[in-house]
């Protein structure tokens, strides 16, 4: 295995499946299977999960809704998912902590660093809820501090694409991917990889991110082994 601890960030729209809102039981199931694929390699995996499928800050403005009201509601949404992805981890037999940015002690536990490293350690599938548990702020963001936090080998960004391309492939047939780029190159060429908050804590920090195709199965044990299923950013 090429890392021994991963940050798996997880948006919230890829919950969605198939659907328009909400979260499909059918993709939480797989990425159960996926995660519990990797996990059994001796992998240690902390998960931070996205709640666009839910609730997005920017999504409040002009709804009468406030910002920073808004991002908390977003924030919220990121433990509704997290709570979801648990129950599907602790399904196929895993042991899962769920960790709060914000308190909420009925729920979940509150971030405490030190802690979240002993379950890892312990073996558990910690998942990282509500951001930071600060407004402006996104979960990409989370995902590149939490994973310095705790010394992740690597940030793992589950994406609908399989990468970073010259062009969006979506758009443009002739767009290609990226197998590794630099911080630099990537930053010199625009390319929109995570936010420049969350780039920049990563940059600073020497901590390679991997762009990926969460959805097709099989693909992030490929990515743990070292292959070339991704872009390398480092
Ligand atoms: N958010 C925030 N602070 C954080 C993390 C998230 O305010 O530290 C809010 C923000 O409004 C964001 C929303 O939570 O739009 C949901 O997260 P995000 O949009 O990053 O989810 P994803 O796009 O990955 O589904």
């Amino acid at each position: 295995m090429k890392y021994k601890r991963i940050l798996l960030k997880l948006s919230g729209e890829s919950l969605m499946g198939s659907g328009q809102y909400g979260i499909d039981p059918k993709r939480l199931e797989q990425y159960g299977n996926e995660i519990k694929a990797i996990k059994e390699m001796g992998i240690e995996v902390a998960i931070v999960i996205g709640g666009g499928n839910i609730f997005r800050g920017v999504q409040a403005e002009g709804s009468g809704i406030e910002r920073v009201q808004g991002d908390y509601m977003g924030m919220l949404a990121t433990v509704i998912n997290g709570m979801a992805l648990q129950s599907a981890l602790e399904k196929v037999g895993l042991y899962t902590r769920l960790m709060s940015g914000i308190k909420m002690e009925q729920v979940c536990e509150p971030f405490i660093r030190r802690r979240a490293i002993r379950h890892l350690e312990k073996g558990r599938i910690v998942i990282f809820g509500a951001g930071i548990g600060n407004p402006y702020f996104t979960t990409d963001s989370t995902a590149s501090l939490r994973a310095i936090e705790i010394q992740a080998d690597v940030v793992l960004k589950g994406t609908r694409v399989d990468g970073v391309y010259t062009a969006d492939p979506e758009k443009d047939p002739t767009a290609t991917r990226y197998s590794e780029l630099s911080f630099q190159e990537a930053y010199e060429k625009n390319l929109n990889i995570m936010d420049m908050t969350a780039f920049t804590l990563c940059q600073e920090n020497n901590l390679p991110i991997i762009v990926f195709d969460m959805n097709k199965p099989g693909n992030l044990m490929k990515i743990v082994k070292g292959d070339n299923a991704g872009t390398l950013i480092n």
